[in-house]
């Protein structure tokens, strides 16, 4: 409990630091200090949600009404992205949102989204969580799947779908990952 508030403290911190920007509706709140640093993460995302609106319509409304928004810098070693259900917010990796590819960041934030939609599903047990982060998992696969040239994200991303195992959904595995999270530096 006391790293959950932890973590969410030190996202308020995040997005009181943050310049706040708005794209395809979204609200993108970006702590970087370095302003270039700042502009290359900001077209990134923005061109993210472009291919996202542009590909998949449906889904850009439904994630508008969603998530809150989108925090960029602040997550645990290895992740790509979280949802911080909480704050509705989808945090994303400073390293993936300023170098990489707009369509697996867009596949990144398909997937928080899609955790932000199911957010009032079951999600007591190791069973329910694996469920529904099989559900995220699979909406990053549709997104890619019609962004042209997203094919080749679409074996990795199928391979990720594969390598989730219940075991991965306990108590004790998520409160570890929290934990990571708490002590995780944002890279502004
Ligand atoms: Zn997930």
């Amino acid at each position: 409990m006391l790293a959950q508030f932890m973590g969410t403290l030190g996202l308020r911190l995040a997005m009181w630091q943050s310049d706040r920007y708005s794209a395809y509706g979204v609200t993108i709140l970006l702590p970087f200090r370095s302003s270039s640093v700042r502009e290359q993460v900001l077209k990134n995302v923005v061109a993210a949600l472009a291919y996202i609106a542009r590909y998949n319509a449906g889904r850009s409304e439904r994630l508008r009404r969603d998530l809150r928004g989108i925090l960029v810098g602040l997550t645990p070693p290895g992740s790509r992205a979280y949802y911080a259900d909480d704050l509705r917010l989808c945090v994303l990796n400073g390293d993936v949102a300023r170098h990489g590819h707009p369509g697996l960041l867009a596949a990144a934030i398909a997937h928080e989204a899609t955790h932000a939609r199911l957010r009032c599903f079951p999600y007591d047990t190791a069973a329910q969580r694996f469920r529904v982060e099989r559900l995220c998992k699979r909406a990053e696969i549709d997104l890619v799947s019609r962004i042209p040239g997203g094919d080749r994200f679409v074996g990795l991303l199928r391979q990720e779908l594969a390598s989730l195992t219940e075991s991965m959904f306990t108590d004790d595995a998520i409160n570890k990952r929290r934990q990571a999270r708490t002590t995780a530096d944002a890279d502004c």
